[in-house]
């Protein structure tokens, strides 16, 4: 049996990935990693009895309980865990840009990353691309869009264009003006999809979905203004591929991030999921995005190959979102903290993962200043 390392456990997409594998019985679990979550991950370690775990926090009570499993403590307790267990697939299902730091070296020790952390892509960039392509691992996105249309993408010609799809978020019934007091616990009601409290942020300013344009560009190799963007209030059409001759490839189903995880996991096999999909039930209605709502969009646009910028865009959302939930901001100003720090950047190009996490390190100084400013105002 293929061997499976989960790092970041304890979060949605890590809990999902665990419950699926226990269902198929698919793969052996060799290790996890989890930041804080000391309760979850000793269930898990009960339950999957993996031979190695990492946690940010140190409890050593935890080996007095599980004397079989070797246990990594620390900043530095993921990376030794993926060299000692150097699995046959890894699912990086961290949020941030922690992610890429894993994502880099699970490129040397293992077959196949299962991607989920979009930062690992929107930060990496072609940094991360190359050492995928030097130590020829598989690279399967975790992402429900970018597993749509990587599905259709299969085996196939080149399209003309490809698009990916977006709920809208908590606010998309909301008229501007109506944005200006929202609350966190608002943004926080996500309609479809249940997810981590940032990606539910990011849903609702589209940051989300611009993060996800620059993923696709460098997942699928193409230029932005052939990564299309359509709302879809149910989440039923995650993605599809425009051809040439005018055709155009759906990817529908239930909005269950479980469906994704088992196709990266067991890709290119498909694996029994007790989803059932009426397809006469739900609406299949593509819609335009409003720009003038969602300026987040437009900007990951603008910025979509320019990899120090993709690095402020991402690190100032991460700043600006934190001070939003802690009250510190409002929503509206989430937008013009991420502009800001991007025209405060004036950097070159990065081409190691030192000088990436240097950029990320200096927009966050900035984007810091911005949220001061703003929540001043
Ligand atoms: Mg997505």
């Amino acid at each position: 049996m293929k061997t499976l390392v989960v790092i970041g456990s304890t979060g949605s997409i890590g809990r999902q990935t665990l419950e699926v594998v226990k269902a198929q019985e698919c793969l052996l679990v060799i290790g996890i990693s989890c930041g804080h979550n000391i309760e979850l991950v000793t269930q898990q370690v009960d339950i999957h009895r993996p031979r190695f775990v990492a946690s940010l926090r140190k409890d050593p009570s935890l080996q007095v309980c599980f004397p079989r499993t070797r246990f990594f403590w620390g900043s530095k307790g993921i990376e030794e865990l993926l060299d000692a267990a150097r699995p046959d697939l890894v699912m990086i299902s961290v949020p941030g840009v922690a992610g890429l730091r894993y994502s880099l070296i699970a490129t040397e020790v293992s077959g196949r990353i299962c991607l989920a952390n979009k930062e690992t892509l929107v930060c990496g960039g072609r940094v991360f691309l190359d050492a995928v392509q030097k130590n020829g691992v598989e690279l399967i996105p975790v992402d429900s869009e970018h597993s749509a249309v990587f599905q259709l993408l299969e085996g196939d010609v080149k399209p003309r264009e490809i698009f990916i799809t977006a709920s809208g978020g908590a606010v998309r019934d909301l008229k501007k003006a109506e944005l200006q007091e929202i609350t966190a616990a608002q943004v926080l009601k996500h309609p479809v999809w249940s997810m981590g409290e940032k990606v539910t942020i990011d849903s609702a300013t589209m940051v989300n979905k611009g993060l996800e344009v620059i993923e696709a560009h460098y997942l699928f190799g193409l230029p932005q203004e052939r990564i299309l963007t359509f709302m879809c209030r149910n989440s039923v059409i995650h993605g599809g591929v425009i051809y040439e001759d005018g055709t155009v490839k759906l990817h529908a189903g239930v909005p269950d991030m479980k469906i994704p995880i088992s196709y990266s996991l067991n890709h290119p096999e498909r694996r029994p999921m007790d989803t059932e999909f009426d397809l006469t039930s739900e609406s299949l209605l593509l819609e335009d995005i409003d720009e003038d709502k969602y300026p987040a969009l437009s900007l990951a646009r603008e910025i979509t190959g320019h990899h120090a910028r993709q690095i402020a865009y991402n690190a100032a959302d991460e700043i600006s979102v934190e001070a939003f939930l802690a009250g510190r901001i409002r929503f509206v100003r989430i937008f013009g903290i991420i502009s800001s720090t991007i025209q405060r950047i004036d950097l070159d190009a990065p081409t190691s993962y030192n000088e990436i996490m240097e950029i990320d390190r200096t927009a966050r100084i900035i984007a810091e200043e911005e949220v001061l400013r703003c929540s001043s105002l």
